[in-house]
């Protein structure tokens, strides 16, 4: 059986890394949009300027790590700045989260006119450079205010605010933005927030990894994930009802989508695999296309898993005009217990899940490698089972050192790669319509600060100017917009020589 298994890993490894046909942008659908993504908190900066008030990412990047986005990359005052290096660079779509305590201070009621005119400026220059603003409404940073009032995400409470939150943008930003995604990455949102205790606001049961002040791993990412479709599922219905006749959009939830793939062809691992997705995918996916939850998380949760009233399943079904995924590792799948790529904490969402993730190839939080075949699998996964519901890919890229190179080569090819295995989804029949790369440029990184960045712009952080410097990453992505470079191709190396001039900083 060990032969065997090493047999089948060094066939997706192989099949892997040639992966990569030629293509050219040409090949994907003219109304397919290509773009590249930030968030309020990690690009915007301006922290405590014009009437913002901090949110519980500013409360949780102060009390439990080094870094934190008081400055970030100054979006706040160089967006125009971005949106030129955009306009440059051929890009077709903006994605950016609208920070919610800039735009509305008390986290309810009065809007901040200094907030409401930058997200309006923002939106004309991206408007009058023909660049599509793809609007995220949650991005990790509640007002803190609402934390403090009723717990947050944690509170049904949250689903009439989120709701009041998003009718101001809808009425103030829904004549010029047609793509919304209310809640970024939410199952991930769920366990790493309520669970893991490793992203804002940092909850967690007492544990020997991380150091949680407040917390239940058992129930909390459960309570927080269905507060999540409830608050989508009336943001959507409010849209629909208010705004959609005239304004035209779509409105769409997100998911981290992890690919997942058997450790070996045996049955065990197979039905571990089907278990992972249950849980990783499935959990907010059949809500919202089918209106409950998975039969396997209903027997394995019991209580602790809440449960949509026959009205709640209604409105949350169907409330998403598209399914937004959020990519960028895959992982094998085994039944055998075997140490896992998450802390092994006593209880929460992984010990419920109960099979474990092996990691492919050199693979750490900080650095991970292209399986673009992964994606695939999560894009066919989807056809399959959810009848082939509209998608936007709306983040994957690389991390790497932040102060490593210009010239990242990596970068270049993991993007293509994955943008290679996106066509394939869709010459199978995936009715995928967007790929985003995360990030634009460098930003204060939910994970690791400043020290390790996705973006396609080298950010200066020590420079108080926060200088951008493209990667070899961004002009491969212009030559890739611009039809001036086909994948796999002379151009490509001809582009790496270009900048070995400049490589190193
Ligand atoms: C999040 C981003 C984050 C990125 C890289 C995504 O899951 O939406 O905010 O910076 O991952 O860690």
């Amino acid at each position: 059986m060990k032969n065997f298994s090493l047999y089948f890993k060094i066939l997706v490894i192989v099949s892997a890394t040639s992966y990569i046909d030629a293509f050219t942008r040409n090949e994907f659908p003219d109304d397919f949009l290509f773009g590249a993504a930030t968030s309020a908190y990690q690009w915007e900066g301006a922290v405590d300027e014009d009437g913002r008030t901090p949110s519980v990412w500013d409360t949780y990047s102060h009390s439990y790590s080094r870094d934190n986005g008081d400055i970030a990359c100054d979006g706040y005052h160089k967006y125009k700045e971005d949106v030129k290096l955009m306009v440059e660079m051929g890009l077709q779509s903006f994605r950016f989260s609208i920070s919610w305590s800039r735009l509305l201070p008390n986290g309810r009621g009065p809007i901040n006119p200094k907030g409401l005119l930058f997200y309006k400026k923002l939106i004309k220059e991206l408007q009058n450079h023909g660049i599509e603003p793809h609007v995220t409404l949650y991005h990790y940073d509640l007002p803190q205010s609402l934390e403090d009032e009723y717990g947050g995400w944690l509170n049904r409470k949250i689903i009439e605010d989120f709701t009041a939150f998003a009718d101001v943008c809808f009425r103030e930003f829904g004549e010029d933005v047609k793509l919304w995604t209310t809640v970024n990455e939410a199952t991930i949102f769920a366990i790493a927030s309520y669970g893991e205790g490793i992203a804002p606001p940092g909850h967690c049961s007492p544990n020997i990894f991380i150091n949680c002040s407040t917390g239940n791993s058992s129930t909390e990412p459960y309570i927080a994930g269905h507060n999540m479709l409830l608050a989508h599922a009336s943001v959507s219905n409010l849209y629909k009802l208010k705004y959609k006749g005239k304004q035209r959009g779509s409105v769409g939830f997100s998911i981290f989508a992890f690919g997942l793939s058997p450790n070996t062809n045996s049955t065990d691992d197979e039905i571990a695999t089907q278990r992972a997705k249950a849980f990783l995918l499935d959990w907010m996916l059949k809500p919202l296309v089918f209106g409950d939850y998975p039969d396997v998380m209903k027997r394995t949760l019991g209580s602790r898993l809440p449960v949509f009233s026959e009205e709640e399943s209604e409105q949350v079904k169907g409330s998403s005009d598209f399914i937004g995924i959020i990519h960028y590792i895959t992982f094998y799948v085994t039944s055998q217990p075997a140490p896992s790529i998450f802390p092994n904490m006593k209880e929460g969402f992984f010990t419920d899940m109960g099979v474990y993730l092996l990691p492919i190839g050199n693979f750490s939080f900080s650095e991970w490698e292209a399986i673009p075949w992964g994606l695939e699998g999560v894009l066919e996964y989807l056809k399959q089972s959810y009848n082939n519901p509209p998608i936007y890919i709306l983040e994957n890229g690389k991390p790497m050192k932040h102060d490593s190179m210009l010239q990242d080569t990596p970068r270049v090819e993991y993007i293509q790669a994955y943008i290679g295995a996106v066509l394939n989804a869709i010459k199978n029949g995936s009715d995928t319509r967007g790929y985003f790369v995360w990030s634009m440029i460098d930003l204060y990184e939910l994970m690791a600060g400043y020290t390790t960045s996705f973006g396609m712009y080298y950010v200066n952080f020590s420079d108080p100017g926060r200088k951008r410097s493209p990667k070899l990453s961004a002009s491969w992505y212009t030559g890739f917009l611009n039809g001036t470079i086909d994948v796999a191709s002379q151009d490509y190396i001809q582009l790496q020589r270009n900048l070995s001039g400049y490589s190193s900083l």
